[in-house]
């Protein structure tokens, strides 16, 4: 009989990663993916609690699995991510029915506890490993040493803990064998990889050995900090022609109040600095951001900066997020004044802001040639991504999954381009 597993994932990259390296895992012992939990034998919930919104969409799904145990008490409930802390207790009370709890990014304790019920090992051959997805992930550190008042991350990934390079290189090797042509590298504060190794390797470093991998035709990396992202980062992204011109910078918020408040550790002038350095160094670069708005004791005028700020830099993509308090933050200690329909306000109005820049910065666009790497299709048509992560869509015959094209881009929105093949890329 075949096992059958369900796995749900919200949040961010690392999570996406850790919930497709639990997959492959089941994949390589036999396993078969489900997309209904009711014909699960094991459903994983991959969490996050980054902000109020997606924890309450994390505890309404596993709420949901309760009348599964019922109807099939055989089946497994695993909970992994960031709502699990040290202390279960309190899941454990709310949530009888879960059989295990896993920290973030805890995939052996999950295949373990799955081989150990199941007494499963590897029953089909290791040949018959899927085909990786054209752009993977690559988690390359986890946690964060930094000390944002806001953050939960932190407090549920621990301390930074690097990857060995080999470790890293064996893996991109490996998907690239598979079929991938883009990897991601991945951490919470990724500018810092490798200060907790032997040797010290930094990030530029990983960078530039990962880019001697023959048929990795792009490298991405995310999420800086603008503390951690040094010169050498900076010059490698301008030098290394397979890493992409895209850099995920975080400024939270643009006045020094409020920065002040949350703990970034540099003020609004420092990172406008950084941010020109960055687009003097590598011209063209896509640059995207992520705001916090209504933070405790944010006002008007502290809002109005950071509104100026997003005006006068022009961000390829803005993440913005209303504040919410945190269990054991900082933060949560000072007062949430800032009312929920100001704080809707606020973030309404950076996202209306947005796609305003976004759709004049795409409409440059148009008549130009975009080197597109595809994914796969989507609704019909193939869909891909340029060198500044923008969503590009085309019509054109054949198989272009995992191809390079260049597109001529003939519409443009705020967030995605459409376009006509004007030649496959010359691989
Ligand atoms: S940099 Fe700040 S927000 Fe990001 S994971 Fe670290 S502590 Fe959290």
């Amino acid at each position: 009989m075949v096992m059958k597993y369900h796995i749900w994932t919200i949040g961010c990259q690392m999570n996406q990663a850790d919930s497709w390296r639990a997959a492959e895992e089941l994949d390589s012992l036999g396993w078969e993916s489900t997309a209904r939990p009711e014909d699960a034998d094991l459903v994983l919930l991959n969490t996050c609690v980054v902000r109020q919104s997606a924890e309450d969409k994390a505890c309404g799904r596993l709420g949901s699995l309760k009348p599964l145990k019922r109807h099939r008490p055989q089946a497994a409930i695993v909970v992994m991510g960031c709502l699990v802390s040290e202390d279960t207790l309190a899941l454990e009370r709310s949530f009888p029915f879960v059989d295990l709890f896993l920290r973030p990014s805890d995939v052996e304790g999950f295949i373990g506890f799955a081989a150990e019920r199941w007494r499963t090992g590897p029953s089909s051959s290791p040949d018959a490993a899927q085909d990786a997805p054209v752009c993977a992930y690559v988690p390359v550190m986890e946690g964060c040493n930094n000390h944002c008042t806001y953050c939960i991350v932190r407090l549920r990934r621990g301390r930074e803990q690097s990857r060995p390079i080999d470790d890293i290189v064996q893996e991109v090797h490996c998907l690239v064998q598979r079929g991938a042509r883009e990897v991601t590298l991945l951490g919470q504060n990724v500018d810092a990889y490798g200060h907790d190794l032997p040797g010290q390797p930094n990030l530029a470093g990983l960078l530039r050995t990962v880019h001697e991998i023959d048929d990795l035709w792009r490298i991405r990396f995310l999420t800086s900090h603008p503390n951690d992202m040094s010169e050498r980062i900076i010059d490698a992204v301008a030098e290394l022609g397979n890493v992409c011109e895209h850099i995920e910078l975080p400024v939270q918020a643009g006045h020094d109040f409020t920065l002040k408040r949350m703990g970034r550790g540099y003020t609004v002038d420092q990172y406008r600095r950084l941010l020109s350095r960055i687009r003097e160094r590598v011209p063209g670069a896509a640059v995207a951001t992520d705001v916090i708005v209504g933070f405790p004791g944010e006002t008007r005028d502290h809002f109005q900066a950071t509104y100026d700020l997003l005006a006068q830099e022009r961000f390829d993509v803005v993440h913005v997020a209303a504040y919410s308090p945190r269990p054991g933050t900082p933060a949560a200690r000072l007062e949430d004044d800032v009312t929920s329909p100001e704080k809707e306000r606020r973030r309404r109005l950076v996202e209306e802001l947005q796609r305003q820049v976004s759709s004049e910065i795409n409409h440059r666009l148009l008549g130009s040639a975009t080197e597109v790497l595809v994914e796969e299709k989507h609704k019909g048509r193939w869909k891909g991504r340029s060198r500044g992560n923008k969503l590009v869509f085309f019509d054109y015959d054949g198989d272009w999954r995992g191809r390079l094209a260049q597109v001529e881009i003939t519409r443009a929105g705020p967030w995605s381009l459409l376009g006509k093949v004007i030649a496959p890329h010359p691989a």
